[in-house]
């Protein structure tokens, strides 16, 4: 059989910079586990601007919805904020979600336990902290009709909408399932059936969906309760299934149970391909923080873990996951921190290349 294919856009920034402790990482598993993959590696952003006039090159495009998954490190920078709007790095990351059709956006949020003391919350609250929170990412209020500000009355009205069908929640909802199966088969829907009539089509599409998904226990909770719940006792969830625009708030609630911003991954997921695999990218939630850019002390381990979750998303591979995971976790507890991971107190940080050496022989 073929190797699974990988595509790699480390972007602009400190993507480059991450995204080669992970090139190590993915030749590791080539040479010392016997798990080869076809990588190849193309430009996006402003590094595809450059070279090309725009953010992502048709080709590029091409490639990326032919690969068993995307991998991205970061796009945009000071250097090309003044670019016309059409060709700004960021589109070209938009392109890839919205051509890839990428309605499932999977945030979790994991506390290892060495860092349970730097997060924003009591450390029994948070330590072994491990949920997944699945976000719709095409449609609701940030895309429904009618839109926009109105004169009414000579005064001025803003208008937004929000719409699903039933169609959009039903795959989102088969996506949230599918990864609930692979986790610990808990899922809990979020929304506010109370006041809001999508949100009572969005309970009933779950409810029906969950026919399929027998095994999996799934509760409901609005949304609101869920964002006080998140914040209470986050451990209670495994994978929560919300909306677009409670999604994007939860989702960054969460985040932030976990401490910094160099520790997140996130992965989007599209209908399945003809292998069965889902189109895929995955990508740290970070930017391309170009204020440490080139410094050599970005830390690199969102972007790991960004892999891991290609690992157990698109290739079946939850065990190797696990293993990477560990070695993170391995690194940490012996008191490896790269900068962002410092606290007053301070010390010698490690740069990025020593944070992938630590990861490696770990
Ligand atoms: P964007 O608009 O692309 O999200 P941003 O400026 O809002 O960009 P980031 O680029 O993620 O967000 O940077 C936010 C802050 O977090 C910066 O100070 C940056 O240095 C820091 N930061 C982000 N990623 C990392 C990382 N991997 N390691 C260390 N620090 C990071
Ligand atoms: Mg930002």
């Amino acid at each position: 059989m073929a190797n699974p294919s990988l595509l790699i856009l480390a972007g602009d920034g400190i993507g480059p910079e991450v995204m080669n402790e992970v090139k190590r990482i993915i030749d590791w598993f080539g040479a010392k586990r016997d798990l080869a993959f076809d990588v190849s590696e193309d430009l996006v952003g402003g590094a595809a601007y450059d070279k090309h006039g725009v953010p992502l090159h048709d080709d590029t495009m091409a490639k990326a919805q032919s690969v068993d998954a995307v991998l991205l490190g970061a796009v945009g920078g000071p250097a090309y904020d003044n670019l016309d709007f059409s060709v700004k790095p960021e589109r070209g990351l938009l392109r890839l979600r919205k051509e890839m059709d990428l309605f499932a956006n999977l945030r979790p949020a994991q506390c290892f336990d060495a860092l349970a003391d730097f997060s924003s919350l009591k450390k029994d609250i948070v330590a072994g902290l491990d949920i997944m929170i699945v976000r719709e990412l095409t449609s609701g209020v940030y895309f429904g009709e009618p839109r926009g500000i109105h004169m009414e009355d000579n005064m001025r009205v803003g208008i937004n909408t929000q719409r699903y069908t039933e169609a959009e929640i039903e795959r989102g909802a088969r996506a949230a399932f599918e990864l609930a199966m692979k986790r610990n088969k808990k899922l809990c829907s979020m929304e506010k059936a109370n006041v809001m009539e999508s949100g009572i089509l969005w309970r009933d599409v779950v409810t029906e969906v969950h026919r399929d998904y027998p095994e999996v226990a799934l509760s409901h909770m609005y949304a609101d309760n869920g964002a006080m719940q998140l914040v209470r006792a986050p451990k209670q969830f495994d994978v929560i299934y919300t909306d677009n625009l409670f999604g994007d708030i939860l989702s960054d609630c969460a985040a932030m149970l976990t401490g910094s911003l160099g520790m997140l991954p996130s992965a989007s997921l599209g209908l399945p391909m003809a292998n069965g695999r889902p189109k895929a990218m995955y990508e740290p939630v970070h930017g391309s923080a170009p204020d440490i850019a080139g410094q050599g002390k970005a830390n690199p381990i969102a972007c790991i873990l960004s892999f891991a979750m290609a690992l157990r998303y698109s290739f079946d591979q939850g065990a190797e996951a696990d293993r990477l995971e560990a070695a993170i976790e391995t690194v940490l507890a012996d008191g490896a921190r790269t900068a962002d991971l410092m606290g007053p107190e301070g010390g010698v940080p490690l740069s990025t290349t020593q944070m992938g050496d630590a990861i490696l022989t770990a």
